[in-house]
């Protein structure tokens, strides 16, 4: 059964003009865009978006950096979309992350690492109606 996902094009990405090469490779591994914006978060939209983590040291910066840009959220789909896009984008750390992924492509940080996606069902289903 197809599925839906949430993926974002985060601000580092989109200062360097890479939302292109991403979109591109999100199309190739045969996602279908169902949706797509591009948006700069408020101080209250990146702190909601990221509510799961607001206890973690890393909150107060990862919003600055979700702010400091525009973004591009992306509606997909396709059958297992969650678990597939989550593979494609690779790991937190782009230097961990495997060859050919879109973090390691396109990342540079663990905070600075180009894209989201949703990570469960529960959460694609938030995010999506957070942007749709
Ligand atoms: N992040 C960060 N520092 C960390 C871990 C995560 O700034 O030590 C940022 C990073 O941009 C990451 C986001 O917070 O993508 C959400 O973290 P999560 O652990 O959910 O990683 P993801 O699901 O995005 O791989
Ligand atoms: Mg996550």
């Amino acid at each position: 059964m197809k599925e839906q996902t949430l993926a974002l094009i985060k601000p580092d990405a989109t200062a360097k003009r890479y939302e292109g090469k991403i979109i591109d490779d999100i199309l190739k591994a045969g996602f279908e865009i169902k949706a797509m914006k591009m948006l700069h978060f408020d101080k209250a939209e990146a702190e909601r978006f990221y509510a799961v983590h607001k206890e973690k040291d890393f909150f107060r910066p990862l919003v600055a950096f979700m702010t400091g840009g525009p973004v591009i959220a992306i509606l997909l789909e396709k059958e297992n979309a969650i678990e597939d896009y989550r593979r494609l984008m690779g790991r937190t750390d782009p230097g961990k992350a495997a060859a050919g992924t879109l973090r390691k492509k396109y990342g540079e940080t663990t905070r600075r690492n180009a894209v989201h996606g949703s990570d469960s069902p529960e959460n694609a289903k938030k995010e999506i109606a957070f942007f749709f």
